[in-house]
C-alpha cells in the first residue's frame, strides 16, 4: 500500500536518498527542510517541499495538517559535533526541541510509523569490536547527548502515545551528495580534493578505523524500518567492517588520482581510534544487510563527484 510520507531534512545528504528509496517503493513523498545544509538540487522531482525550521512548532504543525503523513522519517538535525560543543543550546534546540515538535505533530495528526536518525559512533565511543545495540552509551559531545536523549524521547512517545517509532544508529555514511566541505565526511572531502588535484590531509598516523556504510543502503534501511521495525527499538545500520583513513585514501587515490600523495597533519583532539557497529539485529529483524561493498560504493561516489565536476 503506498503511504503518504514526510522526510524531514529531505534536502540533505541522507534524507534525499531516503526520498529516492521511498519513491522507488511507490510511496508519496513530501520534504520539510530549512536548507541550512540541504540543497534544493538534492530533492527529487515529484516531491512537495515545505521550507521551514523544525524549531518552529506552528510551522511543523501546519505541514503535518496539510500532508497528514502516515510515515515520517526524521533526518533533520544540527549535524556538526564541533558546533555542538561550541553551542550546546543551539544543538539541543534543533536536535531535541525540533524532534519534540515533529513527534508531537506526528501524534496529533495520526502518523502510523516514525523513524529517527541516530548515530552509533557518538553513542558507543571507542570500541575494539563492532558494538551491538546493548553496548553502553557514553556520549562525549552535546551532539551525542542529543542523539541519546532523542532516542529516549522516541521510546517515550512509543510507550506513552503508542507511536510506532524506531531509531536507526548509523555508522559512517558516505556516497553521492555528501557535503565535501563539512568537518566530517572524509570520503567526500578526499574525493573532491583528489579530483581537483588538491592535497589530502591525513590527521595523526591515519590509523583511525571507521565503519563506512553506503548511503543507498542506509536509505533502504529507513524504508525497511518503517515497514517492519519493532516499535521502541534501536537498530545499528553499518557493516561491522573497519577501514582506516590510510587505506581509504589509497583506495580513493586509485580511483581518482593515482599519482597523489597524502600530507600528514597533527592528530585531531577527540577523534575516536576505532568505531564500528554490529548490524546483526537489523539483519535478523529488518532483513537488512548492506548491499554495496566499499569498493563499489567508492567507485559510485567518485563517479558521481566526477560527473558533478564536469557539469
Ligand atoms: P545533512 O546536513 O546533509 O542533512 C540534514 C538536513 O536537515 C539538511 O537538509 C538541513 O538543511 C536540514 N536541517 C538542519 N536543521 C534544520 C532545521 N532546524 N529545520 C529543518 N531542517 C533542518 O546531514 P546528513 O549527514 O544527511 O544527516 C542526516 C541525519 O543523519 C542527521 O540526523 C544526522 O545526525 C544523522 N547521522 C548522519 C551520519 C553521517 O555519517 N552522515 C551518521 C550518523 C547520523
Amino acid at each position: 500500500m503506498p503511504k503518504r510520507t514526510l522526510v524531514t531534512g529531505g534536502a540533505g545528504f541522507i534524507g534525499s536518498h531516503v526520498c529516492d528509496a521511498l519513491l522507488a517503493a511507490g510511496h508519496e513523498v513530501a520534504v520539510l527542510d530549512d536548507f541550512s545544509t540541504g540543497r534544493r538540487a538534492n530533492v527529487p522531482p515529484r516531491v512537495t517541499v515545505y521550507e521551514g525550521d523544525v524549531r518552529d512548532a506552528a510551522f511543523v504543525r501546519s505541514v503535518f495538517a496539510e500532508v497528514r503523513p502516515e510515515w515520517v522519517s526524521h533526518q533533520a538535525a544540527q549535524v556538526s559535533v564541533s558546533r555542538s560543543t561550541r553551542e550546546p543550546r543551539f544543538d539541543a534546540e534543533v536536535n531535541l526541541l525540533g524532534l519534540l515538535n515533529v513527534l508531537e505533530a506526528s501524534v496529533e495528526s495520526g502518523t502510523e510509523r516514525f523513524v529517527f536518525a541516530s548515530s552509533g559512533g557518538v553513542l558507543y565511543g571507542d570500541v575494539d569490536e563492532p558494538a551491538p545495540e546493548t553496548h553502553p552509551a557514553d556520549p562525549i559531545s552535546p551532539y551525542g547527548i542529543s542523539k541519546m536523549a532523542g532516542e529516549a524521547y522516541v521510546r517515550f512517545f512509543h510507550r506513552q502515545h503508542g507511536l510506532h517509532a524506531v531509531s536507526l544508529r548509523y555508522a559512517n555514511v558516505y556516497g553521492p551528495r555528501q557535503d565535501p566541505h563539512g568537518e566530517a565526511g572524509v570520503v567526500a572531502i578526499f574525493t573532491e580534493r583528489l579530483l581537483r588535484g588538491e592535497p589530502c590531509v591525513i590527521h595523526g598516523d591515519g590509523r583511525y578505523v571507521r565503519d563506512y556504510v553506503y548511503v543507498e543502503d542506509v536509505a533502504r534501511a529507513n524504508v525497511l524500518a518503517l515497514e517492519r521495525g519493532r516499535p521502541g527499538e534501536a537498530y545499528n545500520i553499518g557493516t561491522g567492517q573497519g577501514t582506516d583513513v590510510n587505506e581509504l585514501f589509497s583506495r580513493l587515490r586509485a580511483l581518482a588520482d593515482p599519482a597523489a600523495e597524502p600530507r600528514y597533519g597533527p592528530p585531531r583532539p577527540g577523534d575516536l581510534r576505532s568505531s564500528r557497529v554490529d548490524p546483526a539485529k537489523a539483519r535478523a529483524e529488518l532483513g537488512w544487510t548492506p548491499a554495496v561493498d566499499l569498493d563499489e560504493g567508492l567507485r559510485r561516489t567518485v563517479a558521481w563527484f566526477r560527473a558533478r565536476a564536469r557539469a
